[in-house]
């Protein structure tokens, strides 16, 4: 007995009606581009579950792929039977039979979700329990702690068993809550704040500020090989590079060093804003952390973000550093951001930036400046590049199929 297709259970269930069908077609959609390459498989949605029908397909290697899918929060290869208590037990024993070891103890879960079904619950695990038992020599039970639990899901439309539920990477799937601009840097955090709000179901476009000659072509390279790791999980992230230098060469010449940060990261945010306009975005993304560093106390955010009144959000604002670099180890980001190369904002790092700035003094500083034209330059001059993924990871479930 082998397993013809794979179960996926959604992930946040409370969903409902229309948001409902938007997640679900969402999922279906990245569940269709992560496996394009497998011929002939089928993908059916129902309101509580979806299936992959393998066709013949290789089964490791599709598991191995949906770890990966958010929307997911867990799946299982299955087989299906029609609701027939003969071949039921007929499909339950063969399949255990290839999933255990002798010496190996068992329990059946039961999940009835067609309440028309003749047996209840209890008595489905009690009958299919007992035919195992009688079938299977030397065969106990354990209910606390089985090595094999054989889940039976009994349908309107089937049943479905498995030996096997896979932890699913939960969230919503990327796209199901929109479009946000992600502000990315070569730093530690960005990265992570991006693959954060991907988990959540949005799309994201990144925006990357650079400041050539100060910044090399090397720290574009490292931003580059960051979108790239976003990619890996989205499918294709589009990244916009934008020219700073001229701007702030304009900042250190007209506004007081202490205020000089607080400055920049305003005209980030306006630029950014600007190409989140045209992008059609609703959002903008970036990797602060509270108190982290002199540009992320409340009042600084407090100073930046008045540029804007669009929504801004900030994944790790409640985070620590160590919790945030253990994400970006799993995502494999850490290595390419700690690479030693410069960022436009450590170039031109003021020694002594304002750890409170005022928002009535930055106003009053950059009122002697019309910064809407270097804007509108630097808006039209952005490198627009669209990155997409390179390969898959390597296979770890091929024991299953
Ligand atoms: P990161 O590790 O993401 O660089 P950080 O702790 O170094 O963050 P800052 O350098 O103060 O913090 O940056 C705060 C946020 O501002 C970043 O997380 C990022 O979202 C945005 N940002 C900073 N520099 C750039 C840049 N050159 N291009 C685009 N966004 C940037
Ligand atoms: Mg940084």
């Amino acid at each position: 007995m082998n397993y013809d297709r794979i179960l996926i259970r959604y992930g946040e269930l409370s969903l409902k009606g229309k948001n409902r069908k938007l997640f679900i077609d969402k999922l279906k959609k990245n569940i269709k581009r992560v496996l394009r390459d497998f011929e002939n498989i089928q993908i059916e949605a129902s309101r509580e579950r979806m299936f992959i029908l393998l066709n013949g397909n290789d089964g490791s290697e599709i598991v191995n792929r949906l770890k990966s899918i958010f929307g997911i929060q867990s799946f299982s290869p299955a087989v299906k039977v029609e609701k027939d208590l003969e071949k039921m037990k007929e499909t339950a024993l063969a399949l255990f039979q290839k999933n255990y070891k002798p010496g190996q103890t068992f329990k059946i879960t039961t999940k009835r979700s067609d309440k028309n079904f003749f047996m209840r619950t209890n008595e489905i695990n009690h009958t299919f329990g007992s035919h195992l038992l009688q079938n299977v020599e030397g065969l106990k039970v354990n209910v606390k702690n089985p090595d094999v639990n054989l889940l039976i899901e009994v349908r309107h439309e089937a049943a479905y068993m498995t030996c096997e539920t896979i932890q699913g990477a939960g969230g919503l799937p990327i796209g199901s809550s929109g479009k946000a601009m992600l502000m990315l840097s070569g730093g530690i955090d960005s990265p992570v704040a991006g693959y954060l709000s991907m988990k959540r179901g949005l799309n994201i476009e990144a925006v990357h500020f650079y400041s050539p000659p100060f910044t090399s072509e090397r720290s574009k390279q490292k931003v580059i090989d960051l979108t790239e790791k976003l990619a890996q999980i989205s499918g294709g992230v589009t990244l916009h590079i934008v020219p700073f230098t001229e701007i702030q060469q304009l900042i250190q010449q007209t506004i007081p060093e202490n205020y000089s940060m607080t400055t920049t990261r305003r005209l980030m945010l306006r630029i950014t804003d600007e190409i989140r306009k045209k992008r059609d975005g609703l959002a903008i993304i970036t990797g602060e952390s509270l108190g982290q560093v002199a540009s992320q106390t409340l009042e600084s955010m407090y100073a930046i973000n008045d540029v804007t009144n669009t929504p801004i959000i900030r994944p790790l604002i409640t985070m620590d550093k160590t919790e945030i670099i253990d994400i970006a180890c799993d995502i494999d980001t850490f290595d390419i951001s700690n690479r030693p190369y410069e960022d436009c904002c450590t170039v031109f790092v003021p020694s002594s930036p304002k750890t409170k700035p005022r928002r009535d003094k930055v106003r009053h500083f950059e009122s002697n400046t019309d910064y809407e034209p270097l804007i509108a330059r630097a808006v039209e001059n952005v490198e627009k590049i669209r990155i997409k993924p390179q390969s898959s990871k390597q296979e770890l479930f091929e024991d299953l199929f």
